[in-house]
């Protein structure tokens, strides 16, 4: 029984034999947090005793023999979901005291199915950020290697996965936030179609490209934990009314045929060139297991990091009015009057990030600037949703890479804000268009993970799924397991 590499499926088998009780689980993984997370750093909060009193219950479950398939398993939620009566920052100072008077509603589904939380993860403040450097509560790092980073806004997520410090997560991604860490900490992360998961609860940084999905070792993994996750909710409008499918029952159907699409602009971009090996060597594997390879065109893909970073600020900047240091978290001490309130509170709560996109957000908004930026962007955001409605009446599912490069170091882009968008330039496009995208490991490159990414049409995440599972059967590269932090 190896726990350390084990995944929600053998854990599952694990816990019906008897092999472990959901407590001694719970246990294990709580006691490798308190030995490695310190020099992790990828739980900002952990609720040990509420996870020790799910686990007993979830014992009782299963010796009654009405295990769900998450019963008994231990998880960790990203810091951006509210839990009722636990802290839930956002990774923020503006946030750091706050404990949330209800819980999400994927929250609550992943507990009503029985998974128990071991914590809250680190992130980038209001996950904004591409290498979970904007954190509040500092950095986290990547188990591979220590001195660079997990990617980000999941940061912590990604690399509690990874360093086994529990068996899988949940993460969001609003360009990139899911797929760019899974990729570098070598994991499976699954962005949904936009809708596809409530967002009730989930902290808001830009609501039309929001989404929450998991953080796995096994694409089985992410439909297991997506079969709980998904599905419509009357808290939140814009939660597809649409029936969730058993994605656990598709994934071994036979991929012959399956048409492929390549984009050859993935690869003229600044793409490391063992990155695009990589990448092209899990085309062959690909094609070896029956799928047909077609060129495809996305022309408008080169505007989507322009317009990406009009529309998240704008929206965000909306979003985050709400923190004005009367209803929610950090007030300032002493205000001399009301606007020294507000200024104060909201200058002294914000990092430079998130104060940044602020700014940018409420310029392209105002009056006179909104059709020349925010109205331009919009209508390029159609253009690009317009080349995936085209390219997907050819393939099924769009192939490339996740990242340009493995892991960075910490650091290394902290000074130009450019470099740093750029991480996301494979990944925003599929958010900007809505459709599912999912990230899964496809070798190493100087020793350090990097992802393939998988883009699917809308609603057709058991494709995807499906896809990587039978990638995952003929490959091993998910299986590697990152070394132990000292
Ligand atoms: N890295 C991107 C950004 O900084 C995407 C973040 C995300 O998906 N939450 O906005």
């Amino acid at each position: 029984m190896n726990l350390r590499s084990a995944t929600i499926a053998e854990l599952r088998a694990f816990l019906d034999r008897g092999d472990i009780s959901a407590v001694e689980l719970t246990d294990y993984y709580l006691d490798r947090i308190d030995r490695f997370d310190k020099s992790l750093n990828t739980y900002i909060t952990r609720t040990a005793d509420t996870a020790r009193a799910s686990a007993i219950a979830a014992d009782k479950v299963i010796a009654q023999g009405k295990a769900t398939s998450l019963t008994g398993i231990p998880i960790a939620e990203k810091d951006l979901f509210c839990i009722e009566g636990t802290r839930t920052t956002a990774g923020s100072k503006m946030l750091a005291n706050f404990k949330a008077p209800y819980t999400a509603t994927v929250s609550t589904k992943l507990a009503n199915a029985g998974a128990i939380t071991l914590g809250k993860t680190n992130m980038d403040e209001f996950a904004m950020g591409s290498s979970n450097e904007n954190s509040y509560f500092g950095p986290v790092r990547n188990p591979w290697d220590l001195n660079r980073v997990p990617g980000g806004s999941s940061g912590g997520s990604a690399a509690a996965v990874a360093a086994g410090l529990c068996a899988a997560s949940t993460g969001t991604d609003t360009g990139g936030s899911i797929r760019q860490p899974a990729a570098l900490c070598g994991l499976t992360g699954l962005k949904p179609t936009y809708g596809r998961i409530s967002r009730w609860g989930m902290i808001a940084f830009a609501s039309s490209l929001d989404q929450a999905g998991p953080m796995t070792r096994s694409a089985e993994d992410a439909a297991i934990m997506l079969e709980h996750m998904a599905g419509h909710d009357p808290q939140d409008s814009t939660a597809l009314a649409e029936p969730v499918p058993a994605y656990t029952s598709a994934l071994n159907n036979d991929i012959k045929g399956l048409r492929i699409g390549v984009c050859q602009a993935f690869f003229d971009t600044d793409l490391d060139a063992e990155v695009a090996a990589k990448t092209r060597e899990a085309l062959r594997v690909l094609e070896s297991l029956g799928a047909k390879l077609i060129d495809i065109a996305l022309p408008h893909m080169a505007y989507s990091l322009g317009a990406y970073y009009v529309i998240a600020p704008a929206e965000c900047s909306a979003n985050l009015a709400r923190f004005d240091g009367i209803r929610y978290g950090y007030r300032c001490e002493n205000p001399e009057d009301l606007q020294d309130l507000y200024t104060r509170s909201r200058g002294e709560g914000f990092g430079q990030e998130v104060k940044k996109r602020i700014l940018v957000g409420t310029f392209a908004l105002s009056a006179g600037y909104y059709d020349a930026f925010y109205g331009r962007a919009q209508r390029v955001r159609r253009l690009i949703k317009q080349d995936f409605v085209e390219a997907f009446n050819q393939v099924d599912v769009i192939v490339g890479p996740t990242t340009p490069t493995p892991a960075f170091g910490i650091g290394a882009k902290a000074e130009s804000g450019v470099d740093m968008y750029l991480q996301d330039i494979f990944t925003i496009s599929a958010s900007l268009a809505g459709v599912p995208a999912m990230s899964i490991p496809a070798g190493l490159v100087a020793d350090l993970p990097i992802g393939l990414q998988l883009i699917g049409n809308y609603l057709d995440e058991a494709t995807l799924l499906n896809l990587a599972h039978q990638f995952q059967q003929a490959t091993d590269w998910h299986t590697l397991i990152a070394p132990e932090a000292p």
